[in-house]
């Protein structure tokens, strides 16, 4: 089986080896290539170049998850409400696209049993924050507070995405126009990620408005705690990375073109050995 990431930049992707490790637990021989794409008009070649010379599947990261919604001819029902995909393959003949992004932030959230569903917030309004929106609807939480740089950019960029929202949603620049007390914290922005381990996320002080019981999760899983993490551990407040989410969605994606199941949390296990 050969699969691939397209992206820009790979450097420090974790994906070849997670899928190395998904192969062995498959029992099968498999290839995995990160593709450094630098254009987006390299992107719209390459994809169904790719998918036409026997690439089974595409992973598909920043900064096209956009254009891999734009590209596929059919799209799953997550895909057509986050406009996003992170998956892409063939199926009789179309392009086919996935979002493995969401049931992968599914698990972490289910895992760190966010109890109470009033008020969440994500810091960051780009493609993964897209994934978070829909799915804190879809979880039921009433209100959604998104943290914005620039919140009319943001509120443009997501309009389409919230219309489809059964959630209210807020677009704020500053906490103190949070007015509600926060049972889920999730940043989605690249902020603390390495090598920059100490910036903060605009919004950081969001920490200040999780309830006692409630969750703090990073999408960043290296380093596998951030500041924002360990700041919200300080608090007593449940805390997890990202890298729950990056192994759910390699799995997801490997099972939509294999039939064999692979355990998500043996080989959590052995990439941890690893980060
Ligand atoms: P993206 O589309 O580039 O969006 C990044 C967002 O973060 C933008 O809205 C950007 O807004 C905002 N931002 C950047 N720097 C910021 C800062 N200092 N403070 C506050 N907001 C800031 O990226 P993405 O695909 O959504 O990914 C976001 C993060 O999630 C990355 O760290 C990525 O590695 C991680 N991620 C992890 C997984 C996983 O499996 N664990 C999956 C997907 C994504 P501006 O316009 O203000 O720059």
């Amino acid at each position: 089986m050969k699969l691939a990431l397209l992206g820009y930049p790979l450097k420090h992707t974790l994906s070849p080896f997670i899928f190395e490790k998904i192969f062995k637990a498959a029992g099968i021989e498999g290839s995995y290539h990160a593709i450094e794409v630098p254009s987006k008009r390299l992107f719209y070649h390459l994809v169904p170049e790719l998918l036409s010379s026997g690439y089974a599947g595409l992973n598909v990261t920043i900064p096209y998850k956009v254009d891999a919604f734009t590209i596929a001819d059919e799209k799953s029902e997550i895909v057509k409400r986050t406009l996003s995909a992170n998956f892409l393959y063939m199926k009789d003949l179309s392009i086919v696209a996935e979002n493995t992004d969401y049931f992968g932030l599914k698990e972490s959230l289910e895992e760190l049993e966010v109890d109470s569903k009033n008020a969440a917030c994500v810091i960051g309004y780009g493609g993964a924050a897209r994934t978070c929106l829909t799915l804190f609807s879809d979880l039921g939480f009433k209100s959604i507070y998104v943290i914005a740089r620039n919140p009319e950019k943001a509120k443009v960029s997501l309009k389409e995405v919230v219309k489809k929202l059964t959630s209210k949603v807020f677009v704020v620049s500053e906490v103190s126009e949070i007015i509600e007390s926060l049972d889920l914290l999730v940043n989605a922005s690249p902020a603390g990620m390495h090598p920059k381990i100490k910036e903060l996320p605009h919004g950081f002080e969001a920490l200040q408005k999780v309830s006692k019981k409630g969750a703090v999760l990073d999408l960043i899983y290296n380093p596998r705690e951030t500041v924002l993490l360990a700041e919200a551990k300080k608090k007593g407040l449940k805390t997890m990375n990202g890298l729950k989410m990056l192994i759910v969605q390699a799995v997801k994606a490997f099972e939509i073109i294999d039939d064999k199941k692979i355990d998500a949390e043996f080989l959590m296990r052995q990439v941890e050995e690893k980060v």
